[in-house]
């Protein structure tokens, strides 16, 4: 089934000079580019990103590296696209990821983690709208 899913580009990655080898691992894997922009996030919209950890320990330290520099924000799409994305990432924590995986390849730590992706369809939906109107997503 062709999907769309949100994919992120987060300040760590960026900061490492990463965004071409991690847009080349989602072309060379099947899934194409919808929608691409550069930004800088606010507090408040790193803060409602990520509202559904807003009671995690570790959401004030998220928030702020996910403002402490500019990220890539993308919308991907292609044949189960948010799985496939999800598979290409790797876990969560750089430590379990596979090899090969981003997170493996240019994450710090478990926080610090490189990359973005949305873990299912109503998620893709709801990420996708926060940072792209309609209009701005093409028909890849
Ligand atoms: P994923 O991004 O793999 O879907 P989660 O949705 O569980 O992972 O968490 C969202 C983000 O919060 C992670 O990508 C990571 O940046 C951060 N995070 C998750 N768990 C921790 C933790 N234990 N300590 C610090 N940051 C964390
Ligand atoms: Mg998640």
């Amino acid at each position: 089934m062709k999907e769309k899913t949100l994919s992120i580009i987060k300040p760590d990655a960026v900061a490492k000079g990463a965004i071409g080898q991690i847009i080349d691992c989602f072309t060379e894997n099947g899934l194409k580019i919808a929608a691409l922009k550069m930004i800088h996030m606010s507090q408040r919209e790193a803060e409602g990103f990520y509202a559904v950890h807003k009671e995690r320990p570790f959401f004030g330290s998220l928030t702020e590296f996910m403002i402490s520099g500019p990220a890539v924000v993308m919308v991907l799409c292609g044949e189960n696209a948010i799985k496939k994305n999800r598979e290409l990432m790797g876990a969560t924590n750089p430590a379990e990821a596979a090899e090969g995986t981003l997170r493996k390849r240019f994450a710090t730590d478990i926080e610090k983690n490189a990359v973005h992706g949305s873990d299912a369809p109503e998620t893709a939906r709801t990420e996708i709208s926060y940072f792209f109107p309609e209009l701005e997503i093409v028909n890849a």
